[in-house]
């Protein structure tokens, strides 16, 4: 039979582990899948998923940098996650041919903390470093996993500004400024939701922000987390993961959406760490 036809779309794409996480998971239950990273460039990108799924039987597909609002925007249908986050890294098409916009980033997190890392949220001061589209996906599901409150700090201030307000609640949700991170106190979670480790570039970060026990969960993984966790490491912190956990299990709820089964994520999440990272 023809198998199932699957993408990732990104730019760049081509170093994308989400391939090989499809495949494993197709493996576990016998799926044949076809699942191809697809580069498209800003101002192709909306063409490209169209011709995806009106002329290449796409059924879903996953968006990364730099396409996760645009994925949002020209969905016909968006989940509440999407919405609040007002970016989709989930795209499926539904059975009369209109595109319904997801958004598991959040929800990967949460589950690889609480779940992978065995660590109960509830009652964490939260720290998050950057207001980007990552941190839009991970900050309600942070408020829904039932820490205390969250703190949002990021270069700009605006972008943190406009993030509390969204999420709206004053009680739980504090901004405060990039240079003030020296005289903020400290927190049981820090995030590092900015793409800093991405780009090259290392964050200068006190290590009185480092509750004794905390956190510290970067939301990139390999090269990228390097800086962030040795940064932790080197506060004294109890635990300190990088965000591939993540990667995996934001996967599995897209894997789920499209073929409404529910892989298993260690085998996949071991054989990334052994090899990738
Ligand atoms: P965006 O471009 O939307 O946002 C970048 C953020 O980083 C902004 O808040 C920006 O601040 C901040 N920033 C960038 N450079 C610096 C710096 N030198 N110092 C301080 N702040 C800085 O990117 P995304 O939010 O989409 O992605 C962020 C990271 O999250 C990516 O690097 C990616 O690796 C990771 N990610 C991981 C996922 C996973 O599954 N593990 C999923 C999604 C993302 P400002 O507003 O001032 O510019």
């Amino acid at each position: 039979t023809h198998p199932r036809q699957y993408a990732v779309f990104g730019h760049p794409i081509a170093h994308s582990l989400s391939p090989q996480i499809h495949q494993a998971f197709a493996q576990q239950f016998g799926i044949a899948l076809d699942y191809r990273t697809i580069d498209a460039a800003p101002a192709a990108f909306a063409d490209a998923v169209k011709h995806f799924f009106e002329h290449e039987d796409g059924r879903g597909a996953n968006v990364t940098l730099p396409h996760k609002a645009a994925a949002f925007a020209l969905a016909d249908e968006r989940t509440k996650a999407a919405t609040n986050a007002g970016s989709a890294n989930v795209l499926t098409r539904l059975p009369d041919g209109r595109i319904a916009a997801h958004n598991t980033d959040g929800a990967g997190m949460v589950r690889d903390i609480t779940e992978r890392h065995s660590i109960d949220l509830r009652g964490h001061d939260a720290l998050m470093l950057g207001a980007g589209g990552a941190a839009r996906g991970v900050a309600w599901s942070l408020m829904d996993a039932g820490i205390a409150s969250l703190t949002i700090v990021n270069r700009s201030p605006d972008a943190a500004d406009a993030l509390a307000d969204a999420i709206g609640e004053p009680h739980r949700v504090h901004t405060r400024y990039w240079e003030d991170l020296d005289n903020i106190g400290s927190y049981d979670l820090i995030i590092n939701a900015t793409s800093a480790g991405t780009l090259g570039q290392s964050l200068t970060l006190p290590f009185s922000l480092a509750a004794p026990r905390a956190l510290c969960y970067d939301l990139g993984y390999g090269k990228s987390a390097i800086g962030f966790l040795a940064w932790a490491h080197a506060a004294g912190v109890r635990y300190a993961h990088d965000g591939l956990g993540m990667l995996v299990e934001q996967a599995a709820d897209a894997f789920e959406l499209w073929h409404g089964k529910r892989p298993e994520t260690e085998p996949v999440y071991r054989m990334l760490r052994a090899t990738k990272a």
